[in-house]
C-alpha cells in the first residue's frame, strides 16, 4: 500500500523525480542523491515496507536479482571500479534515515577513503552463548 508521506513511495510512483537506472514490476534502481562514489545506487521495492523485517520475501528476491544486474553494470561502466559494497540500514539505531525498505550498492575503487566497520573479539565461550540465544529464536 503506497504511503503518501513516503519519499521512496513517491519516487517509485514517479511523483518525485529521480535518476532511474532500472525498473521491474516491483523494483526500481535509482542513483543515490548523495553518493559515496559516483554510481552509488539504491535498490527500492515499489511496495512500501519499513525495512527488511516486514518486507515481502518474493519482492526481496526480485530486489536481489535487480541488485546483481545493476551492480554488474556499474562495475563494468567504470574502469576504476573493481567491486562494491551492498549495505542496508535497518532501524534508526542502524542509521536508517528513510523508513522505506532499500539497500545501497556502493561501487568501490582504490583509496576511496571508505572504511568498513571494526571487528571486536568474543571472550572464551561467548560465541557459543550468543549463538544459542539466537538459535532459540530461529527454532
Ligand atoms: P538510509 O536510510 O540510511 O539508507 O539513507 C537514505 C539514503 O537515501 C541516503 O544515502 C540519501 O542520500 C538517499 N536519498 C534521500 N533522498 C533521496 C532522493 N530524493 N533521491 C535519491 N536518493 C535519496
Ligand atoms: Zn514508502
Amino acid at each position: 500500500m503506497p504511503n503518501g508521506d513516503c519519499i521512496f513511495c513517491q519516487i517509485a510512483a514517479g511523483e518525485i523525480e529521480s535518476t532511474k537506472l532500472y525498473e521491474t514490476d516491483n523494483v526500481v534502481a535509482i542513483l543515490d542523491i548523495n553518493p559515496v562514489n559516483p554510481g552509488h545506487t539504491l535498490i527500492i521495492p515499489k511496495k512500501h515496507s519499513v525495512n527488511l523485517l516486514d518486507a515481502d520475501e518474493v519482492i526481496l528476491g526480485e530486489m536481489m536479482a535487480a541488485t546483481k544486474k545493476v551492480a554488474q553494470a556499474i562495475v563494468d561502466a567504470f574502469d576504476e571500479y573493481d567491486g562494491f559494497n551492498l549495505n542496508s540500514n535497518n532501524g534508526r539505531i542502524a542509521g536508517q534515515v528513510i523508513p522505506h525498505m532499500h539497500w545501497h550498492i556502493v561501487p568501490r575503487k582504490l583509496n576511496d577513503g571508505l572504511q568498513l566497520w571494526p571487528g571486536k573479539e568474543y571472550k572464551e565461550g561467548e560465541a557459543a552463548e550468543i549463538a544459542e540465544r539466537i538459535k532459540i529464536k530461529l527454532a
